[in-house]
């Protein structure tokens, strides 16, 4: 089975469309969270990705802009952006965000479990392999897919060695992919990237596939119309910083 693993969409139409269309052929799809928030489309976005597949978590920014929580641990910027989705989602959005589960949702793939930030707090970034120690050894599954920090890559650990995962690209302008193994004996905790708005310096929109068959999980990176992106949020009045970020990937 192949499932197409999506995460930190964040209302950005544009890169969600590059990615679909680029996608390799896959069974289902995985989305670890924070479909809305940031970008200019949150209602078109959730049209798309609500009938894709079956293994939705909430993502902190879903829970901000349908009222779940308080904007006060937000930036200013942040919360702005929150307040402007909750006025420009429709009722039936905000239904279908205030009903996303707060992970770890088991998916349809075998010893395969999804979460936003980390099995042991929805809300938690994990950056580093430190960070990472803990999740690993407690997800009831081998593998778990995170989001949450808008960086490709990931953990592995079998106890004894503990490796970062972080795929080698060219950079550039072209879409690029890198596959990645998953040995016998290793736990991992892998992040697809994030679709909407990258923060690993790179601007292509990322996701991930991963190939219960062959026994891989292979990173991509997709160029989309970033400009477009870009005007859109300028000319909804969000604030600038969120169109200017797009293009330096941070
Ligand atoms: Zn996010």
């Amino acid at each position: 089975m192949r499932a197409l693993v999506l995460s930190d969409i964040h209302a950005n139409l544009d890169a969600l469309d590059a990615v679909l269309a680029s996608a390799p052929e896959h069974d289902t799809v995985w989305d670890l969270g924070d479909v809305v928030g940031y970008g200019a489309n949150p209602n078109e976005v959730i049209e798309r990705v609500r009938d894709l597949g079956k293994v939705f978590v909430r993502g902190n920014h879903d829970r901000a802009c349908c009222g779940l929580e308080s904007l006060l641990d937000f930036n200013p910027i942040a919360a702005s952006a929150a307040r402007w989705t909750r006025t420009t989602l429709t009722s039936e959005h905000i239904v279908w965000l205030r009903q996303l589960s707060e992970g770890p949702v088991l998916s349809d793939g075998p010893d395969v479990s999804c979460v936003h930030g980390s099995v042991l707090d929805e809300d938690q970034y994990v950056m580093t392999l430190r960070d990472a120690w803990l999740p690993l050894k407690e997800s009831q599954t081998r593998i778990t897919f995170f989001g949450h920090t808008h960086v490709q890559g990931g953990f592995a650990s079998n106890e004894e060695e503990w490796f970062k995962l972080e795929p080698r690209y060219h950079g550039g302008n072209e879409p690029e992919e890198y596959e990645l193994p998953l040995r016998n004996g290793l736990r991992y905790l892998l992040n697809p990237g994030a679709v909407g708005q990258p923060r690993d310096h790179d601007w292509r929109a990322a996701y991930a596939l991963y190939d219960g068959d062959r026994k891989t999980v292979t990173f991509h990176r997709v160029p989309y119309d970033l400009k477009m992106a870009q005007q859109r949020i300028l000319r909804a009045g969000l604030p600038d910083r969120l169109a200017s970020r797009l293009r330096e990937g941070r």
